[in-house]
């Protein structure tokens, strides 16, 4: 099923794994089961992550190909970095075989030791890559946006501007990069529609699980964290059972709030963790929390 349809349609709900390392999940039994909790949430899709340098490529098609035998409609994520237009042609070869007919068109990030001409060699840019996606298939493709900007990014008008060139080249809707604060989430919504950019923005969700790692994260990502995430940080720095319980609340709100007041979707950043993605669900109130006990896992 293509995205862009789903979302004509109605509000989307999606989830997004990444390949696990070979030595956590030879077989990949472990994200089958993932996939298969995860669908008691009757998710519209599901993304698969790229690891920039594509050494997990084989496992991302693996596990789309998976999704599609759950009856899933996966979103295949594809970066630009490292690669040439011969080799992504490959790629995308592989995916159309596999069935796959959603893209996310991405340009992925240097890696810190290697030079640039090693790291653009076919495309620069995430818009160059969906347009070449454009002319190898019938692919509906999606691309990343920033509500509080990318690291490199200039301006937020300049932002909205490479969006639109993203949508010129065949983007037809939008994921976001993590965000704690619906405000910032919000502002930049009426910053699209007021210029015109009308192309649909999912809100990317990543539950707060523990403090260390959403601290890391947030120096990563430089999101804003509201005043009241702050202080549970704080408060369970160190205890990981109540901050796992608080972030899931934490979660839940953020997602019921979006739903609400009219998001085109929300997506989940799962760090392929079922249990909890489903209780957050649970807890929010967008209608998808009926999750028999049986699948709670
Ligand atoms: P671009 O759109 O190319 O933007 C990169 C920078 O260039 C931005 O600062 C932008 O403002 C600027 N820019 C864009 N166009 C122009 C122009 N014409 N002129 C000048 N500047 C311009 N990474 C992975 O490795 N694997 C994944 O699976 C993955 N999944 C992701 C999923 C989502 C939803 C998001 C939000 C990010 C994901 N990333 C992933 C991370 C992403 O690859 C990085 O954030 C990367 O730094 C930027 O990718 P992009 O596609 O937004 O690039």
């Amino acid at each position: 099923m293509r995205i862009d349809r789903l979302l004509e349609e109605k509000q989307t709900l999606s989830f997004e794994v990444f390949p696990p390392k070979p030595e956590m999940d030879v077989d990949l039994a472990g994200i089958r089961r993932t996939l298969s909790n995860l669908k008691a949430a009757n998710p519209d899709f599901v993304s698969v992550t790229y690891g920039a340098g594509g050494n997990n490529r084989p496992r991302a098609i693996d596990i789309a190909d998976m999704a599609i035998s759950l009856g899933m409609t996966p979103l295949s994520h594809l970066t630009a970095v490292g690669y040439a237009k011969e080799e992504v042609s490959a790629v995308i070869g592989a995916l159309t075989d596999t069935g796959v007919e959603n893209i996310l068109a991405l340009r992925g990030d240097k890696p810190l030791d290697s030079d640039e001409r090693d790291c653009w060699r076919g495309f620069r840019r995430a818009s160059e890559l969906a347009g070449f996606v454009r002319y190898s298939g019938d692919f509906c493709i999606g691309g990343a946006a920033y509500p509080e900007g990318h690291q490199e990014s200039v301006s937020p008008e300049e932002d909205i501007e490479f969006m639109m060139e993203k949508v010129r080249m065949g983007v037809s809707f939008f994921i976001t990069q993590l965000f704690f604060d619906n405000a910032a989430f919000a502002e930049f919504a009426g910053r699209c529609l007021a210029s015109g950019l009308r192309t649909p923005v999912i809100a990317g969700i990543m539950p707060v699980l523990r403090a260390g790692q959403i601290r890391r994260i947030i120096e990563i990502s430089g999101c804003g964290v509201p005043d009241a995430l702050d202080a549970l940080l704080d408060r369970y720095a160190d205890d990981d059972d109540s901050m796992r319980d608080a972030g899931m609340d934490y979660a839940a709100g953020q997602i019921s709030d979006l739903w609400k007041n009219g998001v085109a979707g929300i997506h989940i950043y799962t760090m392929n963790k079922s249990a909890e993605v489903l209780e957050i669900l649970r807890r929010s109130d967008i209608g998808r929390g009926a999750v028999p006990d049986d699948h709670k896992g």
